[in-house]
C-alpha cells in the first residue's frame, strides 16, 4: 500500500528534530508505536525509503511523524531539513514490533522516544498513564524531544537524564545496570526500550541478567 500526503505544517521541535505533519489518507490506521516506510516525493528520492514512527494520535484528523535530522549524512533526514508546507512524502503499510501491553518502563534516548511519544499520548488521552514510569536519556537539555509535554504528562514518573551535561534538575547518567537497580523497583515489570542499537542491547541484557523475561522487553528486533 502507497500513498501520497501533502504536508500541512512543519515545526521545529529541538535545533535537529522537525515535527512533520500532513493529511490523513482515508481509512489509515496504525497501533500507537508503529513506523511505517517513507520517502520523499520529489524527482530522486522516491525510493529511498526510510522508517519514522507515528507520533500523533490515530484519531487525529492528521498523521504526524517527529524527525531527528542528520545534515551530516546527506541521506533523507537532511533533504526533510528543507521540506515545507505542500511538498508530499509517500507513506506505506504500519509496521513495528513496540506495542502496549501493560503498566511498565519505557526506557528511550534520543529520536528513541518516538514509538513512546505515540503510545503516551494514547495512554493520557484514555486515563490510562497509571504507574508508567519513563527514563528518557539524551546528551544535552537541549536534544530533548517534547520535554514540556512529556512532564505534564508524567510528572515525578518522567527521569530525564542527560549523558554530556550536569545542570541542576536533570540526572547526569548512564543508563546502566547501577542506574537501573537504583530506579526500577520490580523487573517483572513490562519494559519498553527504543533508543541507539548499542543502547538497546545493553539494557535489555542488564534486565535479563535481573531475571526480567524475555518477552517482557519489548523493542523493534
Ligand atoms: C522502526 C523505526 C522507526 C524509526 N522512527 C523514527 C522516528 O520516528 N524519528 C526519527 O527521527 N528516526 C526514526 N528512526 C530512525 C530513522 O529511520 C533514521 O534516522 C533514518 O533512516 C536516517 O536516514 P538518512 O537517510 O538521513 O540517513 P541514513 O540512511 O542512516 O544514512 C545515509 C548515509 O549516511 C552514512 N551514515 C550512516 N550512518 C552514519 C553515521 N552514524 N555517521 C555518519 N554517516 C553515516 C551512510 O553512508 C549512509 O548510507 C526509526 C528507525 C526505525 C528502524
Amino acid at each position: 500500500m502507497e500513498n501520497t500526503v501533502k504536508i500541512i505544517s512543519v515545526t521545529e521541535v529541538t535545533h535537529d528534530v522537525r515535527c512533520i505533519r500532513m493529511e490523513k489518507p482515508a481509512n489509515y490506521h496504525f497501533r500507537p508505536g508503529q513506523a511505517t516506510d517513507v520517502s520523499i516525493n520529489k524527482p530522486g528520492w522516491v525510493s529511498e525509503q526510510r522508517p519514522f514512527t507515528f507520533t500523533a494520535l490515530n484519531d487525529d484528523p492528521y498523521l504526524e511523524f517527529t524527525i531527528k535530522c542528520y545534515p551530516e549524512r546527506k541521506g533523507v533526514t537532511n533533504e526533510l531539513r528543507s521540506i515545507t508546507t505542500g511538498d508530499e512524502l509517500i507513506i506505506r503499510t504500519p509496521w513495528g514490533a513496540i506495542e502496549y501491553k501493560d503498566e511498565g518502563y519505557f526506557i528511550a534516548g534520543g529520536a528513541g522516544i518516538t514509538p513512546f511519544i505515540a503510545i503516551l499520548r494514547q495512554l493520557n488521552k484514555d486515563g490510562r498513564l497509571g504507574k508508567n514510569k519513563l527514563f528518557f536519556s539524551n546528551k544535552t537539555s537541549g536534544d530533548i524531544i517534547y520535554e514540556q509535554e512529556l512532564f505534564a504528562m508524567l510528572g515525578d514518573n518522567v527521569v530525564f537524564i542527560l549523558t554530556q551535561d550536569s545542570m541542576g534538575k536533570y540526572a547526569h547518567d548512564f543508563i546502566d545496570d547501577i542506574f537501573l537497580e537504583n530506579h526500577v523497583e520490580d523487573f517483572n515489570r513490562n519494559f519498553y526500550l527504543c533508543g541507539p542499537d548499542k543502547m538497546t542491547a545493553n539494557v535489555s541484557q542488564i534486565l535479563i541478567s535481573h531475571g526480567s523475561k524475555p518477552d517482557t522487553v519489548i523493542f523493534e528486533k
